[in-house]
């Protein structure tokens, strides 16, 4: 999937969240932007996916490390991950639940992917749905304008909402 598709999935899935469970979650710039970061982060271990050419040194290292869609494409990496947010950078709980969100997203996104997702990583089986959607294909591009329209549908009735309430 490409890294457009990628977030407009998790910060419309989480602008869906939000309109569902609004005593949990508040949508505003940052948290849109950490789900947005969750989202993409599965991909730094790309050099050419769009976060893997920003933070190349790193993107670099990892992608020595692991082929790409191996373990950041895992719910063991997705948790690592997310554990490392919390005791390296000190996210909090409300922010890394948010990251959280996004990564999971990406995986499940990813899954609808000819080459699948090694969930259950070290383990190398790969999970994928049985009528794959093509990277950059017609289908792809179709799914990114409908999530693109509905996050911009969702945002406008949010911010509406909002200031109705105030
Ligand atoms: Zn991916």
């Amino acid at each position: 999937m490409m890294g457009l598709t990628h977030t407009l999935l998790g910060v419309g899935g989480f602008s869906a969240l939000t309109s569902i469970t609004p005593e949990y979650f508040s949508l505003d710039a940052t948290t849109l932007g950490v789900v947005a970061i969750g989202s993409l982060f599965p991909d730094i271990d790309d050099t050419n996916s769009w976060l893997g050419r920003r933070l190349w040194p790193i993107a670099k290292v990892i992608s020595l490390m692991t082929r790409h869609r191996g373990f950041t494409h895992s719910l063991l990496g997705a948790a690592l991950i997310t554990i490392g947010m919390i005791l390296v950078a000190n996210a909090g709980y409300s922010i890394a639940s948010v990251f959280l969100f996004g990564y999971i997203l990406h995986l499940l996104a990813d899954f609808f992917s000819n080459s699948g997702v090694p969930l259950l990583w070290p383990s190398k089986e790969r999970y994928r749905f049985p009528y794959a959607i093509q990277t950059g294909g017609v289908l792809e591009y179709i799914l990114s304008l409908t999530l693109g329209s509905a996050l911009v549908y969702g945002l406008v009735i949010h911010f509406i909402n909002l200031s109705l309430s105030l």
